[in-house]
């Protein structure tokens, strides 16, 4: 590594943009999870060697996702309509509800095409580093569909991190007086792994070979 690379890289990270419109997109881009400002600049020159009708498209669908998407009144899944397609589906089984993080993985559960019920998700666990307390999670409305009855099992199906296991803990406190059974994934699931990562048939057998849960951790 010659001498002066530092200064050529702090140079290069503190460049002066020929254009402050393209400085402005790069900025955007970075703002992004693990886009740094070197890719941020290439997906922008990407982009612009792009014709006008791509890059629009690109753009609207940005916009109308964040305007126009819903989230499923039952399980908060993201949806087109008021009722997401799983919750609506007659041929799923209601009476069983897996309690995900996030619609990533429902997207993984549904992939190993091993489960047959509903879903809830949560949006987050709890996580005091990050200032994530259960009154930012989707825990209450959990607590109040299984109050009003249907549901027979909830499968808690969240990351084997502590904070998973914290927020499989602090539901179960809220359901154990509930008629409900309370069953966790098996841990098939390495420890510390977060679920969307988890391979199919790995997530698969853990979804069918769930455990009662038991409020130990
Ligand atoms: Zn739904």
């Amino acid at each position: 590594m010659p001498e002066n690379y530092k200064d050529f890289h702090s140079s290069f990270m503190n460049q002066q943009y020929p254009s402050a419109l393209l400085e402005k997109a790069v900025g955007e881009f970075s703002k992004l999870p693990g886009i740094g400002r070197k890719t941020a600049m290439r997906l922008v020159l990407h982009l612009l060697r792009q014709d006008q009708p791509t890059v629009e498209a690109f753009g609207n669908s940005i916009i109308t996702l964040k305007r126009e998407v819903k989230y499923c009144k039952v399980c908060h899944n993201i949806s087109d309509t008021e009722i997401c397609q799983i919750c609506a589906n007659p041929q799923r089984d209601a009476s069983l509800v897996c309690v995900v993080e996030n619609i990533r993985d429902v997207m993984a559960v549904e992939a190993t095409q091993q489960y047959k019920g509903l879903y809830h998700v949560l949006g987050g666990v709890i996580s005091p580093m990050d200032g994530v307390g259960p009154s930012d999670l989707q825990i209450d409305s959990l607590v109040h569909r299984v109050g009003e009855g249907g549901v027979r099992e909830v499968v808690l199906a969240l990351s084997t991190t502590m904070e998973g296991d914290t927020t499989n803990f602090y539901i179960y406190r809220k359901l154990e007086k509930m008629d409900v059974k309370l069953s966790v994934i098996a841990r098939g699931i390495s420890v510390g792994d977060e679920l969307e990562y988890a391979d199919e048939v790995t997530l698969g057998r853990s979804i069918v070979n769930r455990t009662p849960f038991t409020g130990t951790v």
